[in-house]
């Protein structure tokens, strides 16, 4: 390479082939994926299953502690994309027995699992460290953190029967963590603190899984219109000053579900097999600088 990019090289690059017309395959062809926090109307998660769905999965379990959107849902993904089995299930992600019974439920249908995106999350109370309680820290490191940590220690294990059938593709498993967890966020100190265990989860059980053809890696969002978020969104258009929720960022937007869906939809897609123990940050380039103070 190079070789190739110093001037004066000697070497020919080669020629690009055209990929022929309608020579593209599904990006998650027949691919099994768990998602967990897809009840939310608005939600991450339930874009993501759209991705997938749309992508070619052969199955997707759609999983949600909250199961009031589930089964409607599932109708419309049927509707859009008839030939994807769509699972619904309610657990609490952070519940070990549950997550293990999901896994298994893939393999024993399917004899494979090939993505686990643990997406289920909650907001952490926004208040000065020293007034938050023990038990609203630990709520949030169980939801948010704990969560991930049984989706790669239960996903894993399943995914290297998958991954040892068909060596050619990796299992992935992707956290949702938060730009709030790449950086210092004066929001919610307990928030922050789970979303950057994410991360080093992420980073820490893709070096344990060395050599199994299984990755993992953490998408960190900026502020996406969601359930989650719907409260800024509603009292910022209240008061007039929707526009400023973009300001910190160079895109000078919010981001939507869907932008954070194409990078799960990737992240889980062996197109991204070589993308391991990552922090993915999708914010607008949020993270990329800092406020400028004249
Ligand atoms: P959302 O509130 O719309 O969706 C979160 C979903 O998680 C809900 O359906 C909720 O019922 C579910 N959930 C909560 N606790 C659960 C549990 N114990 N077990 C199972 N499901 C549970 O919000 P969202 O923005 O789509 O959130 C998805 C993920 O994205 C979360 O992990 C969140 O922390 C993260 N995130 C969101 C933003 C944002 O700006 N929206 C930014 C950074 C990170």
């Amino acid at each position: 390479i190079g070789d190739q990019l110093s001037p004066g090289s000697s070497t020919e690059l080669k020629p690009l082939t055209k990929v022929a017309a309608g020579s593209s395959t599904p990006r998650v062809k027949d691919k099994v994926v768990i998602i967990t926090g897809a009840n939310s109307e608005l939600g991450i998660g339930r874009a993501t299953a759209h991705q997938y769905a749309e992508s070619g999965a052969r199955a997707i379990y759609i999983c949600d502690f909250d199961d009031s959107n589930l089964a409607a849902h599932k109708a419309e993904i049927n509707a859009l994309y008839p030939n994807v089995d769509i699972h619904t299930r309610q657990f609490d992600a952070s519940e070990e027995a549950k997550v293990k019974e999901v896994v298994d439920d893939a393999l024993a249908r399917y004899g494979r699992l090939d993505v686990f995106f643990a997406n289920a999350g909650i907001v952490g109370p926004h208040a000065l460290f020293t007034n938050i309680d023990d038990a609203d820290f630990m709520q949030i490191m169980k939801v948010n953190t704990l969560s991930v940590f049984l989706a790669v220690k239960h996903a894993a294990p399943a995914m290297q029967k998958t991954s040892d059938a068909k060596p050619a593709s990796s299992g992935s498993i992707i956290g949702t963590a938060s730009v709030a967890g790449l950086r210092s966020n004066a929001g919610s100190t307990p928030y922050s603190a789970s979303k950057a265990a994410v991360i080093s989860l992420a980073q820490t059980t893709a070096y344990q899984l060395v050599g199994t053809n299984v990755r993992v890696n953490a998408i960190c969002p900026g502020l996406i219109e969601t359930g989650m978020t719907a409260p800024t969104y509603e009292s910022a258009r209240a008061r007039g000053t929707e526009k400023k929720i973009g300001q910190l960022n160079p895109t000078r937007r919010g981001g939507h579900a869907d932008e954070i869906a194409r990078v799960a939809l990737f992240l889980g897609s062996d197109e991204s097999s070589y993308v391991n123990g990552q922090a993915w940050a999708v914010d607008g380039g949020l993270s990329a600088g800092h406020p400028y103070v004249p």
